[in-house]
């Protein structure tokens, strides 16, 4: 069973499902040729891909092209369905940082072909997760920025405030598409910038001088 851990604690809590959010940075979607949607596009990842911050993803055999999203991740701290704006805001405990790896070549062929995204998102080790901090300790106010880097280079960064939808809006509409529950994270969607990682690079990725991942492509 994989945990999401709270930072400076030794709570951790099981990790329920992992919804994922697409397209939800302008610059983004315009990168890889998507128009805005206007509803947040929606797909899972199954809990069992989890690693942390220190361990390393597996590049996947049948992928020549495995990309970096960094996102903010959400931590639901209880069970809601069909909540207000201010009931999701309250659901929302945490704040982690993350990493949405994806198999681009095998994404572009699924979209084609109009099939689900699951061969190109849930491969094992494709959700890299950084502690979480509690909002008690750490109230978002959307000046955050998000990073990524690669082999100490910058590849993404952007400010929290460039997300087309904020936190309390994606939880208020997944909650109205599924009930959430405690445990569940969120992955927000990723900013511009996104591109390849070859065996042997290593990441970072942070949220502010909140929380962290380092991790390497094996
Ligand atoms: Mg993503």
């Amino acid at each position: 069973m994989k945990t999401a851990r709270i930072k400076n604690s030794s709570q951790h809590y099981q990790i329920g499902k992992i919804v994922c959010v697409g397209r939800n940075y302008a610059e983004h979607a315009k990168e890889l040729g998507n128009e805005i949607p206007e509803k947040p596009v929606l797909f899972l990842k199954p809990p069992s891909a989890v690693i942390y911050s220190g361990e390393e993803v597996t590049h996947p055999a049948f992928s020549n092209d495995l990309h970096h999203e960094v996102e903010l991740v959400l931590f639901v701290g209880e069970d809601i369905k069909n909540a207000s704006r201010d009931e999701a805001e309250n659901a929302i405990m945490g704040y982690g940082v993350g990493l949405d790896m994806t198999l681009r070549d095998v994404q572009q062929q699924l979209k084609k072909k109009g099939y689900p995204w699951t061969l190109a998102k849930c491969f094992d080790t494709s959700a890299v997760i950084s502690d979480f901090i509690l909002k008690q300790h750490h109230q978002l106010n959307l000046n955050e920025k998000i990073e990524l880097k690669v082999n100490e280079e910058v590849r993404q960064s952007d400010t929290l405030s460039s997300m087309i939808l904020k936190p309390a809006e994606l939880v208020e509409y997944i909650s109205s598409v599924m009930k959430l529950e405690k445990g569940d994270l969120i992955f927000t969607g990723t900013p511009s910038g996104v591109s390849k990682v070859n065996k042997g690079d290593k990441l970072k990725a942070s949220l502010g001088e909140l929380v962290n991942i380092i991790c390497t492509i094996n």
